[in-house]
């Protein structure tokens, strides 16, 4: 388990804010002319100061990979004030690497030889290229594969040797483009330890790392500050600060209520949660009633309208592209709105900034920002609440359908907690063995960077 923890010593408290490194000012990017030009980005104010970890979360398509190429300098935006260390940056900015999601590699070259290549042009001596190649390797925990091919490596592999390629070179702003997203969750997770291990530790002379992701619990697991994009243009929407200490665990309170905090954002609440979400059995208050929508008709729905309606349909005209009666998909709809997914305003459905990247998320992702979403819904943190309390986590699907009858009738409360279960089991927060007719919660193999507590 040790190459899979995240860093467990002592956080290294990060100096105070150094140099300013990056700022722009108002920029904006416009793809193309005429009737076929896109606005990228509109009116982006971004600084970035050593020492710091900033994350760009958004929806596909929102800019962020047009903002890292121009940081980069590899992209001069249409308009607007980019500087870097203070000066207008011209051309090719020579203190940042960018690490893509899918890292190209020479074929013909081994590992080691694929690191060593990029030092060539910093007129390293042939040893001193080598000294440093096989300390980076051996920091990314590729020790002992020096000499193998890249395609005799697994995808996590691969992408640690684009990794240790880019910090190679010493960059000193890292920016990392999706790295982890297309990697299974173990390397993912592997990969993203030990980046965080060599930041930290302060073991790499990189002075800030921005990098772009889908995950909202991967920036808050990782970053100082999170930057919240919307899309069409895209623009920034929010800019939270994360002060929690490292290592910070997927299950810390604090961590959670920021996440909740991030999705409201990208949600646009505007009434009060508790408000909208109703109360769970046993407490004051309505218990609001889920809709009753599987998991694959939600899923179903908001591929649709992100993929066919640019930006929102009439509730109707969908029920009738979909082929399905208004009664059939109003419960879909509710759900989608209950979990943020969507609005629906005026008889028109759109979906929220989150509802986007869940349609355009993989599956591991969807099933994070669903989890993320129904552990607020009431109902099913009651369920979760009295399962935690029980022993051995197992209560009988009586024990729930009775407490529900007190408010609902007998078929609907066996109807809410059919339901509730559907969801749960598709956000692994637990789940239902018909053998035994009881829920129950997963005695889990701890997540890897949780292993030791
Ligand atoms: P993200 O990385 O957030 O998915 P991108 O920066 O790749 O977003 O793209 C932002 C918008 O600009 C999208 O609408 C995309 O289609 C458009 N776009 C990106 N690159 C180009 C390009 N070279 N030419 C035309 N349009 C582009
Ligand atoms: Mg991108």
């Amino acid at each position: 388990m040790g190459a899979v923890a995240m860093p467990h010593k002592a956080t290294t408290a990060k100096a105070p804010l150094g140099e300013e490194l990056v700022r722009l000012t108002g920029v904006n990017q416009t793809y193309g002319r005429g009737t076929r030009a896109t606005e990228a980005l509109r009116d982006i104010n971004l600084t970035i100061h050593a020492g710091e970890f900033v994350a760009l979360l958004g929806p596909s398509g929102c800019g962020k990979s047009t903002l890292l190429r121009i940081i980069a300098g590899l992209l001069r935006p249409t308009s607007g004030e980019v500087m870097y260390r203070g000066k207008p940056l011209d051309g090719i900015n020579p203190y940042t690497t960018i690490v893509f999601q899918a890292y190209a590699l020479f074929p013909w070259l081994t590992v080691q030889e694929n690191v060593e290549v990029v030092l060539k042009p910093l007129g390293l001596s042939p040893l001193q290229r080598t000294k440093r190649a096989l300390n980076l390797l051996d920091r990314v925990g590729l020790d002992g594969f020096e000499l193998a091919y890249p395609r005799e490596l697994s995808g996590g592999m691969r992408q640690k040797v684009g990794f240790a390629r880019a910090m190679a070179v010493e960059p000193e702003l890292l920016c990392l483009d999706e790295p982890f997203s297309t990697l299974d969750v173990l390397s993912a997770e592997s990969l993203r330890g030990e980046l965080m291990e060599l930041w930290i530790s302060g073991a790499i002379p990189t002075k800030a790392i921005l990098m772009v992701s889908h995950s909202i619990e991967e920036t808050v697991l990782m970053a100082d500050r999170v930057v919240v994009l919307d899309k069409a243009p895209g623009h920034i929407m929010a800019d939270v600060p994360v002060t929690l200490p490292h290592p910070r665990s997927r299950k810390d309170r604090a961590l959670l209520q920021l996440i909740d905090q991030i999705y409201a954002t990208v949600v646009g609440r505007t009434q009060t949660e508790a408000e909208e979400l109703g109360s769970a059995p046993g407490e004051p208050g309505r218990t609001r009633p889920l809709p009753h929508a599987q998991i694959s008709a939600i899923s179903g729905l908001l591929e649709r309208v992100n993929e066919e309606f640019a930006d929102k349909i009439d509730v109707y005209r969908l029920a009738e592209t979909l082929g399905e009666s208004l009664n059939d998909i109003l419960p879909i709809i509710e759900a989608t709105e209950l979990l943020g997914l969507a609005r629906v305003d005026a008889g028109d459905l759109s979906l929220t900034p989150l509802g986007q990247t869940f349609a355009e998320a993989r599956i591991q992702a969807r099933k994070e920002i669903f989890a993320a979403r129904i552990r607020r819904v009431p109902l099913i943190r009651w369920i979760r609440t009295m399962l935690d309390r029980a022993p051995d986590k197992r209560l009988t699907w009586e024990v729930f359908t009775t407490a529900l009858s007190l408010e609902l009738s007998p078929d609907e409360a066996e109807r809410q907690l059919e339901t509730a279960v559907n969801w749960a089991r598709y956000a692994e927060l637990f789940s239902y063995d018909g053998d035994d007719n009881v829920l129950f919660i997963e005695q889990d193999t701890p997540l890897p960077q949780e292993a030791g507590e």
